[in-house]
């Protein structure tokens, strides 16, 4: 009988590993690493509940690291088959998967120096060369079309319209000839958002999995582009500066988007922009060059030929260490986009740290903050950020517009979930904390009535089979 077996994104964001198994044969749907806190970090040093040698494949939705982040341990550990993806995913893995290595063994030579760690001497989850090793085994499906992995296992990706390549999954499982269609919803993007496609809805299921991030609320309605404009606006009027901490793929793009628009309508002044993030730099040139992701407004635009979407008017794209360091010097009103998105790490330490005692300055949250993490503590309303050690006093203003989630909030995913035509025979909740969790598990109740809606534990496992 198929089965599926949690190894992450159970009661909490991050980790998305979905082990599914028929007839001997064993597929991994997304291996994403654990982030946030300590304990969940804890995991991913954990052995595996199954040997990597003996899954056959490795199958994902769309490249962010809490989706992906997992494979060059995976295959350290002694994975050795193909990982699917399209090609958008895989080409913006070639850019994450190195720079999550890289980041691994920053916090590897950082416990060296502070003399503490479990391991002696401490050892990156892997390394870069590692990274570059799991790259070779990936091998690209097509973007909307069905693609037969295996005769137990065939996948039909459709658009979630959450960032660049990604997908939810239609899995048809067939076993001993039964087949049980399965589909993963991986990360459900928005609606009527600039650059990317709207979701599509699936129809039918036997088994769904459903991410749950904000399952329990709703962005707020406002517009991004107004709001946009106006802390902006208060903020160079004051002489300061606005610092947006954002990831690099996605957010980083939308917002320059924005940013272009409103110049262009002269709702905002032409202020300097600084994408202070090389990987957010080689992300918008893939965005800019995958036209099968691009909905008919970004397309329209690109077609006019009059100008680059995603380019504001006055933008510096900084690479180098020593010209991230002068945009300190930068006294004069100006915008400073950087990385990381939730303030864990990256070169937006040192912007806030610069920034954060100065109250004309603002800090704009756009994106989900999870526990742990430095923007939950500014979101939060603290006096003081710890930042490399020091509690740096927090006189900004910060603003948060969460406007510009890559998630659906909780009536988008009721929208998303509309689409079917009869309720799936099994309904799994996933990739939320108990809050969204049991927020969209009570949406679905007061909605749609399903029957067999499932918060499954870590490292549970279900049959699958046709009661
Ligand atoms: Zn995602």
């Amino acid at each position: 009988m198929p089965k599926i077996t949690f190894l992450g994104a159970a009661g909490t964001v991050t980790g998305s590993k979905y082990l599914i198994e028929a007839e001997g044969k064993r597929l991994l749907v997304d291996c994403g690493l654990f982030e946030g806190s300590k304990e969940l970090k804890q995991r991913n040093w954990e052995r595996l509940a199954v040997d990597p040698a003996t899954i056959d494949w490795v199958l994902l939705t769309h490249a962010h690291i809490d989706h992906t982040g997992y494979i060059p341990r995976l295959v350290r550990n002694g994975f050795h088959g193909p990982i699917y993806s399209n090609a958008a995913t895989r080409e913006l893995c070639t850019l994450l998967l190195p720079d999550s290595a890289h980041l691994q063994e920053e916090d590897a030579r950082y416990a060296v120096k502070k003399g503490y760690s479990r391991h002696k001497p401490p050892l990156p989850l892997y390394t870069v060369a590692e990274s570059q090793i799991a790259l070779k085994q990936f091998r690209e499906i097509p973007r909307a079309d069905a693609f037969q992995i295996s005769p137990q296992f065939s996948v039909l990706p459709h658009d979630a319209g959450h960032i660049l390549g990604s997908s939810w999954l239609e899995l048809t499982i067939t076993e001993n000839g039964k087949k049980t269609l399965v589909v993963f919803s991986g990360d459900v993007g928005r609606y009527d958002q600039p650059i990317l496609k709207d979701p599509e809805s699936p129809t039918h299921a036997d088994i769904l999995l459903c991410e749950s991030t904000y399952g329990d609320r709703d962005h707020p309605t406002g517009s991004v582009a107004d709001e946009l404009a106006d802390v902006i606006n208060r903020t160079a009027k004051r002489g300061g500066a606005v610092v947006i901490p954002a990831f690099a793929v996605g957010r980083t793009q939308t917002l320059m988007y924005y940013l272009r628009e409103l110049q262009e309508q002269q709702r905002i002044p032409a202020l300097p922009t600084y994408v202070d993030s090389p990987m957010a730099i080689d992300v918008t040139g893939l965005y800019a060059s995958h036209h099968e992701d691009h909905d008919e407004e970004f397309s329209r635009e690109e077609e006019a030929g009059k100008r680059d979407p995603l380019n504001v008017h006055e933008v510096h794209m900084t690479r180098s260490v020593e010209d991230s360091k002068k945009i300190n010097e930068v006294a004069s009103p100006c915008i400073i986009i950087s990385a990381s998105g939730m303030i864990t790490g990256g070169r937006i330490l040192h912007h806030l740290a610069r920034r954060l005692p100065d109250s004309r300055c603002s800090v704009l949250i756009v994106g989900y903050q999870a526990e742990g993490s430095g923007g939950r503590v500014l979101e939060d309303h603290a006096q003081f950020l710890r930042i490399h050690g020091e509690e740096v006093p927090v006189k900004a203003e910060i603003v948060e517009l969460t406007q510009l989630s890559a998630h659906a909030g909780r009536s988008e995913l009721v929208r998303w979930l509309a689409g079917f035509q009869a309720p799936p025979r099994q309904t799994f909740l996933t990739h939320g904390e108990p809050s969204g969790l049991n927020g969209l598990r009570d949406a679905i109740a007061a909605q749609y009535h399903w029957p067999g809606v499932t918060i499954p534990d870590y490292l549970q496992s279900f049959d699958l089979s046709v009661p």
